[in-house]
């Protein structure tokens, strides 16, 4: 059974305790790797190779530390497929969805930032006669890096890309529920040479790792992506200490849908952006609201198609609905559907576990639940679930739907399904979602600014934005 071990130092070692969790499948049930389960001695070690690495990091030419990253991203092209296997295995999904999504993208991170910061430029300012001001961007040392299961190497990459191509060295944390890529990712650094210490990876519980990386003071950025309530957490910890925080958080997504729409591109989308990776992605909408015209029909098509849904083994090449991440995860998803039972709402189709036969039979399924009756104020519609189940509402105005839309304390997407084109505009405009799809759904630009607004997050990840997170800017003033 494969032993996962922590990146330190450019070398792959155990954890100081010598104590190991559980690795599962959520797929089976059973338990298929070890994972280290370390604590504070092993950040400070992680740390101390960090304060060793980063000022030499930070002195490579730009040009150096670029071609490292590109070499790295195309490490992870080149095991395309070990890497999608494991991602399947560790989280459930479907095996097709980490091969042309996932993956892909956590080389693309890289290869984004690589990319970026051979482009970048600094500013001047010239006080007409007084003098001449310019910026220079300098790295802040160490970047503390933590992240969640759901979408584990292509976040991981996002925040560890960024902070790297920017001249820091990074202590980073994946989810202890889906370890796997990042161990493989550590292997790929070690090969394409990356100076040790540069990089570090720290495997295991929260509590134990994240808060001792968010609490070291020596760290003075956190980029977290997570849980409302962790992040919660964290910034009480790093707000004190005046630490760079940048929080992406839960989401709780409204999916717009009017009369006008251009409908079966609606429906099929809405099928995605409900159920991809189980509806264990932040951006999927969670909420959907039809306006009156088209309600029965729409719901008919959409119980129809999600009946249709076939959930089965993640390693299946025709999978296209896996497994859900932990049978904690499942009954909360549970909990949550009798919940919305007690509070009136009617399933309409799904509203169980499934337990697919041969290898899966053990493993850990929800069947695609679609939920309806229920007002906007019940837990189920202000709640994450961040599993496979949606709510179905009418409206019958702009007005009421932007109301319903904005109702939860969650502002991360929303997606807006309409043919008019200032009505468009104008309830993009209205929403508070740090991002509006209009007529499609996680259609992604690396170089716009990523986050969410109320508790869905603060700070903004993407593009320029990332750069200037973990870095610090300074102006030099020269008197003319
Ligand atoms: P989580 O908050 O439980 O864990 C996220 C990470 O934080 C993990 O690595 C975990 O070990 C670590 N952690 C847990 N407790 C900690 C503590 N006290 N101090 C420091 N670190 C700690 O979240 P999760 O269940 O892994 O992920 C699901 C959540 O992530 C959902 O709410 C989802 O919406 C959110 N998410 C948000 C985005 C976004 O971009 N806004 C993207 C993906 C997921």
């Amino acid at each position: 059974m494969v032993k996962i071990l922590n990146y330190i130092d450019g070398r792959l070692v155990p954890p100081a305790s010598g104590n190991y969790l559980d690795n599962i499948e959520p797929a089976t049930g059973e338990v298929y790797s070890h994972i280290p389960d370390s604590d504070s001695q092993d950040v400070e070690l992680a740390v101390q190779a960090a304060q060793k690495a980063a000022p030499g990091w930070a002195g490579q030419s730009i040009e150096t530390r670029s071609e490292l990253l590109l070499k790295l991203a195309d490490l992870i092209d080149n095991h395309l497929e070990e890497l999608a296997k494991a991602e399947s295995v560790d989280n459930g999904k479907p095996i097709s969805l980490a091969r042309t999504v996932d993956i892909p993208r956590a080389s693309a991170n890289f290869r984004f930032y690589a990319k970026a910061i051979i482009n970048q430029s600094t500013k001047a300012h010239i006080s007409e006669d007084k003098g001449i001001n310019y910026t220079v961007s300098e790295p802040l040392g160490i970047a503390g890096c933590i992240s969640p299961w759901n979408l584990p190497l292509y976040l991981f990459t996002w925040k560890i890309a960024p902070a790297l191509a920017s001249g820091n060295a990074v202590v980073a944390k994946p989810s202890e529920v889906t370890p796997m890529t990042a161990f493989l990712l550590s292997k790929l650094c070690m090969e394409a040479g990356f100076p040790a210490g540069v990089l570090n990876i720290v495997h295991g519980l929260g509590p134990n790792v994240g808060e001792a990386i968010v609490a070291h003071p020596a760290i003075p950025a956190i980029s977290f992506t997570g849980g409302t309530a962790t992040g919660k957490k964290i910034a009480g910890i790093a707000a004190p200490m005046f630490k760079k925080l940048s929080l992406e958080l839960g989401g709780k997504n409204p999916n717009i849908i009017f009369e006008d729409c251009d409908f079966e591109n609606a429906l099929a989308t809405t099928l995605r952006s409900s159920f991809a990776n189980q509806g264990q992605i932040c951006l999927c909408g969670s909420r959907i609201y039809v306006q009156q015209p088209i309600y029965a029909k729409f719901l008919e098509a959409f119980v129809a198609k999600v009946k249709a849904m076939h959930v089965g083994d993640p390693l299946d090449e025709n999978t296209k609905t896996g497994a859900v991440v932990s049978e904690q995860h499942q009954e909360k998803i549970l909990h949550y559907i009798s919940l919305a039972q007690l509070e009136g709402g009617k399933v309409l189709t799904g509203g169980h576990a499934l337990n697919p036969q041969g290898r899966c039979k053990n493993g850990y399924f929800v069947a695609p639940t679609i939920i309806t009756n229920l007002n906007e104020n019940c837990r189920t519609n202000q709640e994450e679930i961040f599993g496979p189940v949606v709510t179905v509402q009418p409206f019958n105005t702009e007005e009421e739907v932007i109301a319903l839309a904005n109702s939860t304390p969650y502002g991360l997407s929303a997606t807006v399904w309409t043919q008019h084109l200032q009505r468009a505009h104008r309830v993009a405009g209205a929403l508070k979602a740090g991002i509006v799809w209009v007529n499609c759904w996680l259609v992604r630009d690396l170089r716009t600014p990523f986050g969410g607004m109320k508790q869905s997050g603060i700070g903004r990840e993407g593009g320029e934005e990332a750069l200037r997170f973990f870095t610090e800017e300074k102006n030099v003033c020269i008197k003319l």
